[in-house]
């Protein structure tokens, strides 16, 4: 048996980066064994559905499974779910999981992902006991909200961010009278612009979702075992009967910091994915990595940057040498509102909007220095196509042009050179 053929990988973590990186291994030429390691018992699967179309039941369960586990099988994958890995003891390669088991590894990959970010109330440790409160980070999460979702029940959201807003629209469709609570004084405040949130507002607002910015919550009630109430710092008593909190996410990265790689919002990796040791690389939500285009580090949360920098991770783990330098993007399912983000606005001078928001199809561009930084689309893939290439390639264009609804944006784009 060659060296190669007989080197472990170990991938922690079995969610959209870890289960793309250990295919990708198999494909960059990885000869020997790939353990894919995940604490949920699932099979990797899509956690986008699980705040739109699976919480409003039109998809199956099936349907989520990113791969089957003949993929796996094929790629010679070994999956193991409902493990939990506890420590990292780099000096000697090996892991120890919860059970007490030991595992050695050659090359390693942290793709922990994150968790969501608890309500820092004084009863929440009691409103989390209760079957009426819930977070939204995975399937078994919303398995629970869905045995609660049934019309006329009286839904409160905590947090007006994307994963709140998709829950409000899933659970209106459902006939549950639907409230918000949101901090800031608008919805997608962290990501967008005012005008954006206005428009996010009022649609939530006819489809009969009551939207309360500028809502502090400052306790839960709790009543026998179930949450009744929440106590908003304004006096506010909102009674309830199911409580959905979505306000952010906390990297799961002390398996990381515990096992003394550097740390600073995510694991510190560089344009390989790699972490300060050599042998551990890292992919996904719980990474902060370089961005040449941006010029800065950030850590993101979205599934186009777990799979594009778990495929750098997998190269960098058979010892080839690919960086990792997307645009960051997203999208969210709103109603029939397919918005899709592509850039970071932070720091633009001048908001442009093209189309018209009443008429549902329009976007909203980001712009400084005349270039675009960011752009935002509302059922319109053509102009997020071209919003791509905009941000990515720096392409200098004019207020005029953008805002020009008869022209094609792609008119706007250099041709591809050959
Ligand atoms: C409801 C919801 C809706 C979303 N919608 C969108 C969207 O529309 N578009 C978009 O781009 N993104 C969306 N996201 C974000 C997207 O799902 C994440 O960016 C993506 O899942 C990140 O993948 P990851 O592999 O880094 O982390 P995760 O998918 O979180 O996977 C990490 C896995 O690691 C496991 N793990 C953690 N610690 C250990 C350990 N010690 N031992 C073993 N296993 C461990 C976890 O249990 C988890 O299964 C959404 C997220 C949620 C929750």
């Amino acid at each position: 048996m060659t060296d190669a053929a007989s080197s472990t990988a170990i991938i922690i973590g079995a969610g959209h980066a870890g289960g793309e990186l250990a295919i990708a291994l198999r494909n960059e030429g990885w000869e020997g064994r790939i353990l894919l390691l995940g604490e949920e018992a699932h099979l990797p699967y899509h956690r986008p559905p699980l705040s739109k179309a699976y919480l409003a039941g039109s998809v199956e369960k099936s349907s989520l499974s990113i791969r089957p586990q003949a993929a796996y099988d094929k790629a010679n994958v070994e999956f193991r779910g409902g493990v939990r890995v506890t420590a990292i003891d780099r000096q000697n390669k090996t892991l120890q999981l919860a059970d007490g088991q030991h595992l050695a590894y050659d090359k390693l990959a942290i793709a922990t992902g994150g968790r969501a970010r608890p309500l820092a109330v004084p009863r929440a440790a009691d409103a989390e006991l209760c079957a009426n409160f819930h977070y939204l980070r995975t399937l078994d999460d919303v398995e629970r909200i869905r045995e609660q979702m049934s019309a006329g029940k009286r839904l409160t959201i905590v947090g007006g961010g994307y994963i709140g807003l998709e829950v409000a629209a899933s659970a209106i469709a459902q006939g549950l009278q639907v409230t918000v609570l949101e901090a800031l004084p608008r919805v997608l405040q962290r990501v967008t612009a005012a005008e954006l949130s206005a428009y996010y507002e009022r649609k939530h607002r006819e489809a009969g979702v009551d939207i309360r910015t500028h809502v502090q919550v400052a306790d839960l009630e709790v009543t026998g075992a179930a949450v009744s109430a929440v106590l908003c710092a304004d006096g506010t008593r909102l009674e309830t009967d199911l409580v959905v909190v979505g306000i952010g996410l906390l990297a799961n990265t002390e398996l990381a910091a515990e096992a003394g790689l550097d740390i600073d919002n995510g694991i510190l990796v560089d344009e390989h994915a790699r972490t300060s040791d050599p042998h551990i690389f890292a992919a996904g939500d719980c990474t902060n990595h370089p961005n040449a285009l941006l010029g800065r580090r950030l850590r993101l949360e979205s599934v186009p940057n777990a799979l594009e920098q778990s495929r750098v991770a997998a190269a960098g783990m058979a010892g080839k040498d690919k960086r990792y330098a997307s645009v960051p993007w997203f999208w969210s399912d709103q109603y029939e509102l397919k918005l899709k983000m592509v850039g970071l606005a932070e720091g633009f001078e001048r908001l442009v909007l093209r189309g018209d928001p009443q008429s549902d199809s329009f976007s909203a561009f980001y712009l400084k220095d005349g270039k675009v930084l960011a752009a935002d689309t509302v059922n319109r893939p053509q102009d997020f196509i071209a919003a791509k290439r905009l941000v990515a390639e720096g392409i200098v264009v004019t207020v005029e042009q953008l805002a020009d609804d008869s022209k094609p944006l792609k008119e706007l784009l250099p041709a591809p050179t050959a």
